[in-house]
């Protein structure tokens, strides 16, 4: 089933000048990026996007990180794209990433971990519609 995912480049890639790399590892593993941009969050739509976490002990510096520099934003479309894209992220903790998986490449450490990517339909869902009107995304 052809799906779409939403996906975040983060401050730490985009403040180390690799959003290039990481989108070229995207397009190696077929996932085609129908829309994009480059935006800078503010604790509130942070602290909104990241809901799910919002009392864990980890949150307060969820936040701090993800407003500290711009991200990109991306559409992510292809076969099973939701849970394609979260094999190509690898895990959480980069330290127990996979090899040639994104995070095990560039992730800095479990906070500093390079991507973001929706990890339900229903997530994709509301994701894509927090930073995306249907113009916005090609077809
Ligand atoms: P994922 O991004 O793989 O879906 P989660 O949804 O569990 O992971 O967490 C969201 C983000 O919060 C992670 O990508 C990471 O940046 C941060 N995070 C998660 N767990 C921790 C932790 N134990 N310590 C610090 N930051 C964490
Ligand atoms: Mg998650």
């Amino acid at each position: 089933m052809i799906e779409r995912t939403l996906s975040i480049i983060k401050p730490d890639a985009t403040s180390r000048a690799i959003t290039g790399k990481v989108n070229a590892m995207i397009e190696e593993k077929g996932l085609k990026i129908v829309a994009q941009k480059l935006i800078r969050l503010t604790a509130v739509q942070a602290e909104e996007f990241y809901q799910e976490h919002m009392g864990k002990p980890f949150f307060p510096n969820l936040v701090e990180i993800m407003t500290s520099a711009p991200i990109v934003v991306q559409v992510l479309q292809g076969e099973n794209a939701i849970t394609e894209y979260r094999k190509v992220m690898g895990a959480t903790n980069p330290a127990v990433a996979e090899e040639g998986t994104i995070r095990k490449t560039f992730a800095l450490s479990i906070d500093k971990n390079t991507v973001h990517g929706s990890d339900s339909p229903e997530s994709a869902k509301r994701e894509i519609a927090f930073f995306f009107s249907e113009l916005e995304i090609y077809e």
